[in-house]
């Protein structure tokens, strides 16, 4: 038997920190399940002292995983951080405090004003403090890749006498060599004492396009934990890519002497999932869950494929849940058929809920003959938008054409279900459609980025429409909206993107 490999997922945390990435503590929990079907070893649900959110999130997914996965909270080696964090994850089973402090030169001399000494006490102060208050406690030494190693020696070895668990090692800005990286995870491995009784767990980022040869490599050195992200959301170029890393060790695995426990048919949902939430795309040519990753265009592949599929492709779409997708449900399917689709899908609902997403399945069944999986994640992510809003567009009316003046009439019900109706003109439908929220909403957001694409094929398609708003602050919201009336999603994506901005802001604020 091979080595099993820990998948730690950041999505929730680093993942979040992608500009535009912001998510409530609802999608969070969206997303948490998924990971949870997926079988993921931990979750890292948040950085509990950075915000009320975060900290709720934390708390939450703590009670919602149980046994089933070790939930991590963030910190800073600052002992207030360590303390909240301890208290958001009162709710969990299993809860593990990730803590440390930068240890390259950059960090110490820039970032912190701090000399290797002054380092090395804060990291022994961190863990204990950590030790104290729960049994496991992961230690980070950020900017790992570019630290020197001899101190980097002298640091996990602190943190190692102090009682971590798990040692971390981070390339926090991507630099690293995959060869380089390996061989300071070797070096640690030979002479930190005591390193074979805790986990060594890898960190590394995309900027030079590495993130997945790096944690390989790392593996392959011994580490056995791998933290990444669903698509390789994250900071600046992303994280490690949580599907790349886990089919890499399926393929590989008695080179690598690895496995993880992670199902694999569940990645091209998990990826839908976090991109429809984030409103983030992923890159069509994407390894594993990009839309090209098992399209054939040449005639040459095609026909090779046809013939025997490991002529030029290594992995099987089934394996990852990428088969096409398939007609399963149409005007006629009753409330079982639709209710048993959804609970495979993975999603559960309450009767009065349920029959909301049954009367909105029929309209779009109506609308569009054939309704594919995708439909109803976009029917049940639609729902959810909705839900949590602080603004629900009710009707909207567009009147446009040539030599018409585009004009829209928008009914817009808020929090307090106040209804207003308003007109506006503009300089095409979506502009008035917009103009008119705008006149409802009581904040504005500039326009940046204005995206919209089918969710299946054919004319009838749901049309997804994407937005990106910038606050005055500069901070990027994004939004999402779907309908089979690409106005509409239009207009729905906006008010979804104007709604984020007032949660975030409000979570910010401890409401
Ligand atoms: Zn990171």
């Amino acid at each position: 038997m091979t080595r099993k490999i820990a998948i730690f997922d950041t999505t929730l945390r680093d993942g979040e920190q992608s500009p535009g990435a912001g998510m409530t503590t609802d999608d969070k929990l969206v997303i948490a399940r998924q990971l949870l079907r997926m079988n993921v070893d931990v979750i890292e649900a948040g950085f509990p002292v950075s915000s009320p959110g975060d900290f709720r999130s934390v708390a939450e997914i703590g009670r919602m995983a149980g046994d089933s996965c070790v939930v991590c909270g963030l910190t800073r080696a600052v002992d207030h951080d360590i303390d909240v964090a301890a208290e958001a994850l009162a709710t969990a089973k299993r809860p593990r405090i990730h803590t440390g402090l930068g240890v390259s030169p950059e960090h110490l001399h820039e970032k912190l004003g701090i000399t290797e000494d002054e380092c090395v006490e804060r990291v022994i102060r961190c863990v204990r403090y950590a030790r104290n208050l729960v049994d496991d406690v992961e230690f980070y030494a950020e900017d790992a890749g570019r630290s020197d190693q001899d101190f980097l020696v002298r640091v996990i070895q602190a943190a190692v006498d102090a009682g971590a668990t798990v040692v971390n090692i981070p390339d926090t800005t991507g630099y690293s060599l995959p060869e380089d990286f390996a061989a300071r995870i070797r070096d640690l491995r030979e002479r930190v004492e005591g390193i074979e009784d805790v986990t060594i767990s890898v960190h590394t980022h995309n900027d030079l396009g590495m993130a997945t040869a790096l944690a390989l490599a790392a593996v392959k050195a011994g580490a056995e934990q791998v933290e990444c992200t669903i698509n390789g959301l994250g900071e600046r170029a992303g994280n490690t890519s949580l599907e790349e890393v886990v089919m890499a060790m399926r393929m590989h695995g008695d080179e690598l002497d690895a496995h993880t426990d992670v199902v694999t048919r569940e990645l091209t949902r998990a990826s839908r999932l976090v991109s429809s939430i984030t409103g983030i795309s992923v890159q069509p040519n994407k390894a594993i869950v990009g839309a090209n990753a098992f399209a054939h265009s040449s005639g040459i592949h095609q026909d090779g494929v046809l013939k025997a599929r490991d002529t030029y492709e290594i992995i099987d779409p089934d394996d990852v849940g990428a088969a096409g997708s398939e007609i399963i449900l149409s005007a006629r399917s009753g409330h079982a058929a639709l209710r048993h689709r959804l609970v495979e899908l993975g999603y559960t609902f309450e009767d009065e809920e349920f029959e909301e997403v049954y009367q909105r399945f029929l309209e779009i069944a109506d609308q569009k003959s054939e309704v594919y999986d995708q439909d109803l994640e976009s029917i049940v992510q639609e729902r959810a938008r909705e839900v949590s809003a602080v603004y629900t567009l009710d009707a909207l009316q567009i009147q446009c054409g040539d030599p018409l003046v585009p004009t829209a009439v928008a009914t817009i019900t808020d929090e307090d279900g106040d209804t207003q109706v308003v007109s506006m003109i503009g300089t095409g439908p979506v502009d008035a459609a917009y103009k008119a929220i705008d006149k409802v909403v009581s904040v504005h957001g500039d326009l940046q980025e204005f995206a919209i694409k089918a969710v299946t094929r054919g004319i009838d398609a749901i049309g997804e429409v994407t937005v990106r708003i910038v606050d005055d602050d500069g901070k990027v919201f994004t939004g999402r909206g779907a309908d089979t009336d690409i106005i509409v999603s239009s207009a729905k994506a906006y008010l979804n993107a104007v709604n984020r901005m007032i949660t975030t802001k409000r979570s910010r604020e401890g409401e």
